[in-house]
This record gives C-alpha cells, sequence and structure tokens, in this order.
C-alpha cells in the first residue's frame, strides 16, 4: 500500500502542492485529474523521490517511510514510474530495455517470471524484443516504457499521461493493457488528462485543483458527476482532441479568425487543455473571451507583424485584412498556375529528367 499524508511541495516560493493525502493500494487503479500545472507529475516525482522542489510531509510504500530517500533507492521498496516521455533508451533494443528496467536488486533473481509475464501480457515485445525501440510506434514505445517499468518487480505502477501523443485506437490498446496489468495485483497510479478512458478502468480518482486535492470519490461517481463531466468530459473537452484538419477547414476569412484557429490547432499542452484554472468551480455565465483578450494583445497587430518579419511588404494604406486576402488570392493564382502547367507535362519526361539529374 502506497500512502501520502499531507504532502507539501514548493519549489522556491511557488507551493507546487499542499497538504496532499492519497493512498492507492494493490490491485486498484487510482487516477489524478487536474489541469495543467495543478501538480500531478510533481506529485509522482515526490513518491519517486526525483523531485527538484523541497518536499515535506509522509510517504509510506507498506508501512516504510520513503520520502527523502534517494530514487534508486524507492525503487527497490516496490515503486516504479513511468514518467511524462516514457523516459525509455531509444536506441537500445527492446530486450535492453527491458533488461535495464531489471536492474534493482529487488527484481534480478525473478527476471525471468517477470518476462514472462510481460510476454503474456503484450506478446508483441517479446515478438519484437531485437527492434531499436526508435522505430517502434507511439503506442509500441509506450508498451515498451511500461514492460520496463514491470521488470523492476513493483507493486505500485505511477504513469504519468502514458496516453500523451497516442491517437485514438492506440489510447483504447493502452487502456485496455493497464487493466490486464491490474489484474496481476498491481496497484496503478495514474496522471490523466484523458478523464473519460482513465476513469472508465480506475476504481477510484482524486481531483487536483491548485495544488490542493479538492474531491475524491469512486471513479464510476465521478464520471457521473456532473461537475467532472462539465470540467473533463464535456464540450471543452472534446474539443481539446479535435484535429487540427477540422479547425482549418472552417471557411475563415478574417485574419484574426485564422490566426485564433492556427494558435489552437498548433497550441502547447498548456493552451490545448481545456479545463480552466479554476476547474471545480465552473462559472455557468462565463463571458466567451475572444482571441485578443485571451493573448492579451491584438491578433490582427500580430499578423501584421508577421508577415512583415516575414519579408513581405505590408501595405499600411490597405486594411490589414483586405492585404491578407490579396495575398491569399495571389498566393491561390500561383498555385492554379502551377498545377496547369504540371498537367501539361507528360509524366515520363518528368521522372527520367530527375534520374538525369541525379546521374
Ligand atoms: P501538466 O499537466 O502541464 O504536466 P502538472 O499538473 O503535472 O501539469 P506540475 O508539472 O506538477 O503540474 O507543476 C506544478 C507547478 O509547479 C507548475 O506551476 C510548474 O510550473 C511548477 N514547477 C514544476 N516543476 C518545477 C521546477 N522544477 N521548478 C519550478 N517550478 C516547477
Amino acid at each position: 500500500m502506497l500512502e501520502v499524508r499531507n504532502l507539501f511541495v514548493r519549489y522556491g516560493q511557488h507551493r507546487a502542492l499542499e497538504d496532499l493525502s492519497i493512498h492507492v493500494a494493490p490491485g486498484e487503479i487510482v487516477v489524478i485529474l487536474g489541469a495543467n500545472g495543478a501538480g500531478k507529475s510533481t506529485l509522482l516525482k515526490a513518491i519517486g523521490g526525483n523531485c527538484e522542489g523541497q518536499v515535506e510531509g509522509s510517504i509510506e510504500m507498506d508501512g516504510q517511510p520513503i520520502l527523502g530517500l534517494p530514487s534508486h533507492k524507492i525503487v527497490e521498496t516496490g515503486i516504479a514510474l513511468v514518467p511524462e516521455g516514457r523516459g525509455i533508451f531509444a536506441d537500445l533494443s527492446v530486450y535492453d530495455n527491458l533488461m535495464l528496467g531489471a536492474y534493482p536488486k529487488r527484481a534480478r533473481d525473478v527476471k525471468e517470471e517477470n518476462l514472462e509475464r510481460i510476454h503474456e501480457l503484450f506478446p508483441k515485445l517479446i515478438e519484437r524484443r531485437h527492434q531499436i525501440v526508435r522505430t517502434m510506434s507511439g503506442g509500441e514505445q509506450q508498451m515498451v516504457a511500461i514492460g520496463r517499468a514491470m521488470m523492476s518487480a513493483p507493486n505500485i505502477l505511477m504513469l504519468d499521461e502514458p496516453s500523451l501523443g497516442l491517437s485514438p485506437l492506440l489510447c483504447k490498446e493502452l487502456f485496455r493493457n493497464l487493466s490486464e496489468v491490474r489484474k496481476t495485483g498491481l496497484g496503478i497510479l495514474l496522471v490523466e488528462q484523458n478523464a473519460k478512458q482513465s476513469l472508465a478502468i480506475a476504481d477510484r480518482g482524486y481531483l487536483l485543483e491548485n495544488a490542493k486535492i479538492m474531491h475524491e470519490d469512486k471513479a464510476a461517481s465521478l464520471a457521473s458527476d456532473p461537475m467532472v463531466q462539465k470540467a473533463y468530459l464535456g464540450a471543452g473537452a472534446a474539443s481539446s482532441s479535435k484535429p487540427a484538419s477540422k479547425v482549418s477547414s472552417k471557411p475563415e476569412t478574417n485574419p484574426s479568425d485564422i490566426a485564433a484557429a492556427a494558435l489552437e490547432s498548433f497550441a502547447p499542452k498548456e493552451a490545448s487543455f481545456a479545463v480552466p484554472p479554476s476547474i471545480y468551480i465552473p462559472s455557468k455565465n462565463a463571458p466567451t473571451r475572444s482571441a485578443d483578450e485571451l493573448l492579451g494583445q491584438s491578433v490582427t497587430d500580430l499578423v501584421a507583424r508577421a508577415t512583415s518579419q516575414a519579408g513581405e511588404p505590408t501595405n499600411i494604406d490597405v486594411p490589414i485584412a483586405q492585404n491578407h486576402n490579396d495575398r491569399l488570392k495571389s498566393v491561390l493564382a500561383e498555385i492554379e498556375a502551377a498545377a496547369a502547367s504540371a498537367r501539361g507535362r507528360p509524366a515520363r519526361t518528368k521522372r527520367r529528367s530527375s534520374y538525369r539529374n541525379k546521374e
């Protein structure tokens, strides 16, 4: 049993976790939900012994205090972390990664049994044992990361946003795999932004908001809680997984809209997460804020500056929107002209000439 009591973490003056208490029993999946910056990764790092901040409170694994121990000693108590970004050795083979996971003393004698267990859970990993990890798909790499952590013979497996960057299909497979891992008796502490799928496999969940646990409940109750639905499973959450192509397919002509759509589709993780900082007390009548308000500056000005910085002259006598539309028209005209001239050329001549160029 992993038991965290009254945990405080500070990075300098910044309080990342305040008076946090959670527990994870063997064979249960516990999910921590929270907005960006709420302190989820900090919690896992503090438990794993690799937090850069000042950590105070109590963390016990099977009754043994582990706060203050170096991370390799914490692994020996039966806690394994799959960090955000997986933390695997991409230039090594699957097998080498798994064997590195078996380095802790507690795992050395049970290496073969653990390999067998991983074989049953993830047969693909054993089939692909000689493949270099960087050549694998994102989902397969995530499997390697989980397999490697399991090779350390943990009783508690912690995962920091394992579904990040995976396609919906691979996400499904990942969560199915985690359910299977739980059946082996491991306790799983899962930090996730994919609330829907993580709550579907979890037993319990905690809502972490602004460094504090605001709510704890059974996963099924959280999934049906209207506030949680609004903050994590609602329309906003759906828009965070909207593919970029859908965003750009809108018939926008206004430069502000185009820039806002581009910002949305290329936004880093922080901006793409749909939950506002005050997630658990959502304001029903919150006014919709414009892109200008969100950015704190005029998007039209941004576009104009970007245009002039790209070396294209901005005609100050012509309104920006007009100028933008003119540029779009001229680019479209160029594309049309290029396509027309390409259609006129026989494909074979083109290929031959490219071979000649190589010679
Ligand atoms: P995300 O979902 O974006 O990963 P999170 O909930 O995991 O967010 P943390 O990474 O735990 O959040 O960060 C919590 C707060 O602590 C943030 O405000 C972050 O900027 C700050 N923080 C995290 N690591 C450090 C650090 N090494 N030094 C200073 N501040 C940090």
